[in-house]
């Protein structure tokens, strides 16, 4: 999608700081850091959101789940602990319409909202 910056930076026509990349997945460094660790996890594939996830995904949803744990790992905080947030259309705040997974960590999160 020519109008979407994640795609942008997934086709390196935009910089972005890459934590993490393979084949279907790619994971960078949030340009608004809200912690010590703030990462973006999403896929190469240009899907809108987690509800545009289809059955025939489930292999991509999968290198996505094992980017997050990765991403995690490779930013120091798999074994202190992290969070992992999605902001799926309007209400929950979604800014960027390509599906996303915030890893957030490297700091004491403070209250939970769940
Ligand atoms: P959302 O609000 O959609 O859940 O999250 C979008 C995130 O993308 C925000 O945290 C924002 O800081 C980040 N972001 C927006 N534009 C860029 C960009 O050009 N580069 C990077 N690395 N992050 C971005
Ligand atoms: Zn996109």
């Amino acid at each position: 999608m020519d109008d979407c910056i994640f795609c942008r930076i997934i086709k390196k026509e935009i910089p972005s700081q890459i934590v993490y990349e393979d084949d279907e997945v790619i994971a960078i460094k949030d340009i608004h850091p809200q912690a010590p660790v703030h990462v973006l996890v999403m896929p190469k594939t240009h899907i809108p959101d987690i509800i545009g996830f289809s059955d025939a995904d489930d292999k991509l949803q999968s290198a996505v789940n094992k980017a997050i744990i990765k991403t995690a790992q490779i930013c120091g905080v798999a074994d202190e602990g992290f969070r992992v947030i999605n902001n799926c259309k309007e209400s929950a705040g979604q800014t960027v319409l390509h599906v996303h997974f915030h890893v957030i960590g490297g700091k004491n999160l403070g209250e939970k909202i769940i």
